[in-house]
């Protein structure tokens, strides 16, 4: 982290989990669990649209915002099912992930989708977490670095360096998604400064330096500490341990340190 650049964020993402109605009794568990956690590190936490409105009421008054974990890129319409995000800013949504690799995979998202996604986002004024990352098998080939720079020009294709400043990048390694196996902070480092000299090759050097990366893939509040440790990780996305306020809660404490 760089706490003199730009901020620290750490952001849930709780998936397809926990009800609206156990939304209050998880603030109350969180809140005075994470101490000192309004000081350094902004805390997200992106839940179903169906817990969205109860988290915004319990998490009001604190320095947790609230996410959504995707969201049309559509303004209105006969787009049955979708949401759109005049929708989420209506309801006090202030974040929403976009282009998680669940999404790629399994729903077919497109690099051209999370652009038109990412544009509608920040023309709604709500931040993008936009996530980009390899698989193993990419990996192995040696094209991580291509992959990163392919997603990153694509999702930001037409964003000015003024927006861009609203944008929070993820760089989520598929195979350390919810398998227990976490890149260690040297290789999540090596990526993440090569997402930030892609975006400096994109705008200019400070627009890149005030740009926040966050890791995800695995971070727990055992790795937590030595993976933000590093200069070019600026925070965390946290899947399977944002849904326990006990370890979500020791990440940030990891991240206020
Ligand atoms: C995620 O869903 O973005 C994620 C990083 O999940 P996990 O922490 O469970 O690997």
């Amino acid at each position: 982290m760089n706490r003199e650049l730009r901020e620290t964020i750490i952001a849930g993402n709780w998936k397809m989990n926990l009800l609206a109605s156990e939304v209050k009794a998880y603030s109350e568990e969180l809140l005075p669990l994470a101490k000192d956690f309004h000081n350094w590190c902004k805390t997200v936490v992106c839940t179903p649209y169906t817990s969205l409105t109860e988290a915004v009421r319990a998490f009001g008054d604190t320095h947790v915002s609230v996410g959504a974990q995707n969201m049309s890129q559509n303004d209105s319409g006969a787009f049955t099912g979708e949401v759109s995000g005049a929708q989420l800013k209506d309801i006090g949504v202030r974040f929403v992930i976009l282009g998680h690799s669940e999404r790629r995979e399994m729903y077919g998202e497109t690099d051209e989708l999370v652009n038109k996604k990412t544009v509608a986002a920040l023309q709604c004024s709500l931040r993008p977490i936009v996530c980009v990352g390899e698989s193993l098998k990419q990996r192995e080939l040696g094209v991580t670095y291509d992959l990163a720079a392919i997603q990153i020009k694509a999702a930001l294709s037409g964003i000015s360096a003024e927006d861009l400043r609203s944008v929070v990048i993820a760089y989520e390694p598929i195979w350390a998604i919810g398998t227990g196996r976490t890149a260690t902070p040297e290789d999540a480092q090596d990526v993440c400064r090569e997402i930030r000299t892609i975006l400096w090759s994109l705008y200019d050097e400070k627009t890149a330096e005030a740009i926040s990366i966050l890791y995800g893939g695995s971070m727990n509040d055992k790795n937590a500490f030595d993976l933000l440790a590093q200069p070019d990780i600026d925070g965390g996305l946290i899947g399977g341990a944002s849904l326990k306020p006990v370890s979500f809660a020791a990440i940030i404490n990891a991240a206020n340190q």
